[in-house]
């Protein structure tokens, strides 16, 4: 605290990113990072950008890139947004589309940075519990609020939504924007942006962070309506006018063009995810039905603090949530094989 701070500043309560170790021969399996990293042809067009033309802008509004994401998912240009990761995207939906008189509505288990964002733009929430069973019910979804957001599949569960369901949400909700947040959908489930035409309601947003294994370049995007894509660029030309640099609308354009890679990249990491649940079950654990590049796994016998600092000694970080309801379980981020193994190794003598 500091008497130089807004009292803003002081209430807040930021987002605690998993921790990024400097310790060598680590097995890295905390932040959901695809291993089996990007595509060639991204790292190509980055180093041919790499040229006295980084003394210019970007272009601000990003076209080329909405064409490639456009072309991609067979929607216009105009209903896409790009911005400097999909957080930086969802912060502008919180601030431009969610912020009105009711509250919001998320699941109480989900992504930490949904309450972030109600802290930071002054929006009232109202936490809906998930079922039992870890998974979304979208009755609990049809009462009064001004705005719906959820992941899907759901983080850090792991467990995805059904697009029929994801509908009857949007039906019940006309006059709220439900913002579907899939930056694990490649690994399984099916996106919602085929629904955009039939629901001016629903906004969907995605990352490169994950499939397609670019977590350091920051690309994130939305999908929606024509009207919801112009609340976002008017949050963002209020703030910064240049989200992605040249290297990052390059790269991001070229992740688009390698299907070959993205598609080898997201089958070896659901077939990993199977191999690694058969494993922990196998070893006595409870692990969710995942669809997204980690697994939620507890073990009935073993604290899941004390397991996950067994492993840390063992050079093995997975993250542990110290919150209601999920503290007795890790959330395993899905690895190269190698890296599967040396975590299945070290949970063998619990
Ligand atoms: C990783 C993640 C994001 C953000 O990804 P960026 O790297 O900011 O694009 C958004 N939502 C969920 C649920 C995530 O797990």
């Amino acid at each position: 605290m500091s008497k130089f701070w807004s009292s803003l500043v002081s209430e807040l309560q930021p987002y605690v990113p998993g921790e990024q170790p400097k310790m060598a021969n680590l097995v890295k399996l905390n932040t959901n990072e695809n291993p089996f990293g990007p595509s060639p042809k991204v790292i190509e067009a980055i180093k041919s950008e790499l040229n006295d033309n980084l003394r210019l802008y970007p272009d601000p509004g990003g076209l080329a890139l909405k064409q490639a994401i456009a072309r991609y998912y067979g929607v216009t240009a105009k209903q896409v947004f790009v911005g400097n990761g999909s957080d930086e995207v969802l912060a502008h939906v919180f601030q431009g589309l969610l912020k009105h008189d009711k509250p919001i509505l998320f699941p109480d288990i989900t992504y930490s940075f949904y309450p972030v964002y109600c802290g930071l733009y002054q929006i009232q929430s109202n936490v809906i519990p998930l079922t039992e069973s870890f998974e979304i019910n979208p009755d609990d979804y049809k009462q009064p609020n001004g705005g719906i957001i959820f992941p899907n599949p759901n983080a850090p569960t792991g467990r995805y939504l059904g697009l029929e369901h994801v509908e009857d949400i949007l039906k019940a909700n006309p006059d709220s924007v439900v913002v579907v947040d899939e930056a694990y959908v490649d690994f399984g489930g099916e996106t919602a942006i085929a629904l955009v035409d039939r629901y001016p309601n629903l906004l969907v947003s995605q990352t490169l962070s994950k499939a397609r294994s670019l977590a350091g370049l920051r690309a994130g995007f939305a999908v929606g309506n024509e009207e919801l894509i112009e609340a976002l660029n008017r949050v963002k030309d209020s703030f910064n006018s240049y989200p992605l640099d040249r290297l990052a609308l390059v790269g991001s354009i070229a992740a688009f063009e390698d299907e070959e890679w993205f598609e080898t990249s997201r089958q070896g990491v659901i077939s990993e995810r199977d191999r690694v649940t058969a494993e922990l079950e196998r070893l006595g654990f409870d692990v969710l039905p995942s669809k997204a590049n980690f697994v939620f796994a507890r073990h009935p016998e073993h604290a899941g603090a004390d397991i996950a600092a067994k492993l840390r000694e063992q050079g093995v970080i997975v993250r542990h949530f110290n919150k209601p309801r999920i503290s007795e379980f890790l959330r395993i981020t899905i690895g190269t094989a190698g890296q599967n193994d040396a975590l299945l190794k070290s949970l063998v003598n619990l």
